[in-house]
């Protein structure tokens, strides 16, 4: 099986992406996350150019890695000086990585005008850089920046720079995409071109100014380069980097062409949301192979066709790169959304059953009054239990009522809550306070609930949304509100409820997320006391 080499430059280039900044302690959990996921190169950073970029090799250097080589980027030395009198390859060396990254000027352009110094200057400041770091027993990955407009503006020179670095000893010649701009087919042309003269592996590092980066990184693969550079979830400077959540699955998939350890690609998903987690980036839910929608189903015609066979409408099983089907439920659906819905939690409706009809009849009924369940699946599983008999009561409200009081201009008001509610028939009575009405809710309805479920202290509301529906009414105008819960096991549901007051919306959301948790706390209870 043919095998490519992927070098990961998250913690570099893709540090580099606006609004994206990774402390020491965040790039060496990514790098274990990417070692253990499988890549054979991770580029840590320059650690010429700032202090924790050293901190980080330094670290790296002393713990101990799986299946990927810790690389260290930097440039050729400067004009007029010798490598081992350079700043920038002594910082290389020091950082102990195995492996380095060095790039040089392939436009002559960019020498001219950047460099200002002579073609035959850049020539040697390429080889004697890379013959240097061989000496000193590194494998060299030569970047060549801007190759693609470099050899589109003078061949000649482009494929000198080239010559350069492999007769130095360069390990791979990564041709490099800088500005983002060429076209696969150009990207082709260009390799094949090569190829004729060049008998030497080479890799492609593309940015994706044209949207194209991951496809130039396969075009490039499938013209025989053997090592691709990339980020996970695309990030990069301006429009980001090749993304290794489309190349890497592309390649194993499509291709046939080993990219991770045999049973790896498995864990893509994760290793993308991870990452996004720590960059503190919104994930993106349209992303190809890892994003939430990108095995989601919504139409009724599309759902009534996987059911039958799920190749119609997938062109991969979302397993494979650890992603998940999803069965979207909105006015949409067919019945068979409803179906496929419940038997994912467990239910067993029969398409043309009275009980199937009656959920899909609520959902039309709530939809058409404001609700929306495809991003609140607790509310939508309760209503599936509710109307199959399997739903138990935990408690009735009686009553409540919020009072909101600023008593000084100048300080935040005060809110206070006061709830009844019954329990097993038996009324309950509280009070609770809070920064708002759904926290002072929240607080009333956990101090009445405590003594009864006390497993109700491991759920907590993590996110609370607001969304105005239907606005063309003015004030009558309805909410929706969204709350996403969590519990001490770490799994999040949603809920939702909507009301023209806003208080009251919170309300239903907040009722549907505290009934979702603990009933899915007696569940799990039961089969372990009949253990
Ligand atoms: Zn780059």
């Amino acid at each position: 099986m043919r095998r490519v080499e992927i070098l990961d430059t998250t913690l570099r280039d893709g540090s580099q992406a606006e609004g994206i900044s990774f402390s020491v302690e965040d790039k060496l959990r990514i790098a274990s996350r990417l070692d253990h996921l499988g890549v054979a190169f991770i580029e840590g950073g320059w650690p010429v150019s700032n202090e924790k970029d050293r901190e980080f090799f330094a670290r790296a250097s002393e713990m101990k890695w799986e299946n990927a080589r810790i690389t260290a980027f930097g440039s050729t030395c400067r004009a007029n000086i010798s490598p081992q009198d350079d700043e920038n390859i002594k910082a290389l060396i020091e950082s102990q990585a195995s492996a380095t990254a060095i790039f040089g000027k392939s436009w002559d352009l960019h020498v001219n005008v950047a460099l200002r110094v002579s073609l035959e200057e850049n020539l040697r400041m390429i080889h004697d850089s890379v013959q240097y770091l061989k000496s000193q027993g590194r494998y060299v990955i030569y970047d060549a920046e801007h190759f693609f407009d470099g050899f589109k503006a003078n061949e000649e020179y482009a494929l000198a720079t080239l010559h350069a670095a492999k007769d130095g000893g360069a390990d791979v010649l990564a041709l490099c995409d800088t500005n983002g701009g060429t076209l696969p087919g150009e990207v082709r042309r260009i390799i094949q071109k090569l190829q004729k003269t060049l008998a030497h592996p080479l890799g492609i590092h593309a940015h994706n100014d044209s949207g194209f980066g991951a496809a130039n990184a396969v075009a490039a693969v499938e013209e025989g380069a053997v090592q691709v550079h990339g980020t996970i979830n695309g990030y990069g400077e301006r429009c980001g980097n090749s993304n290794l959540c489309s190349v890497i699955p592309v390649l194993e998939l499509k291709l046939g062409i080993r990219c991770l350890p045999e049973g790896n690609l498995k864990h893509l998903t994760y290793v993308s949301g991870f990452i996004d987690e720590i960059a503190n980036v919104v994930p993106d839910e349209r992303q190809p192979f890892v994003g939430k929608s990108a095995f989601a189903h919504k139409g009724g015609i599309h759902v009534d066709a996987m059911m039958k066979h799920e190749m119609t409408y997938e062109h991969i099983q979302p397993t494979l790169v650890g992603n998940e089907r999803r069965i979207l439920i909105s006015e949409l659906s067919g019945a068979s959304n409803v179906v496929a819905k419940a038997l994912a939690h467990g239910l067993d409706l029969n398409k043309k059953s009275p009980e199937a009809r009656a959920v899909l009849n609520d959902i039309q009924r709530l939809e058409s009054e404001g609700y929306s369940f495809e991003s609140a699946e607790a509310s939508f599983e309760l209503l599936l239990k509710k109307a199959t008999g399997s739903y138990t009561k935990l408690f009735d409200l009686l009553s409540f009522r919020v009072i909101m009081e600023k008593r000084d201009p100048n300080e935040e008001p005060i809110t206070e809550a006061t709830l009844k509610i019954s329990v097993n028939g038996e009324e309950h009575h509280t009070v609770g306070e809070g920064d708002g009405p759904v926290h002072a809710l929240d607080t009333a309805l956990r101090k009445a609930l405590t003594a009864f479920y006390p497993g109700i202290d491991h759920i907590k509301l993590t996110d609370f949304k607001v969304r105005v529906i239907n606005s063309k009414e003015g004030t009558a105008a309805k909410v929706r509100t969204i709350i996403d819960s969590q519990d001490s096991d770490g799994d999040s549901w949603s809920t939702v409820g909507v009301s023209t007051n806003l208080v009251e919306a919170s309300w239903q959301a907040l009722v549907d997320s505290v009934e979702f948790g603990l009933l899915k706390q007696m569940e799990n209870k039961t089969p372990k006391q009949d253990a």
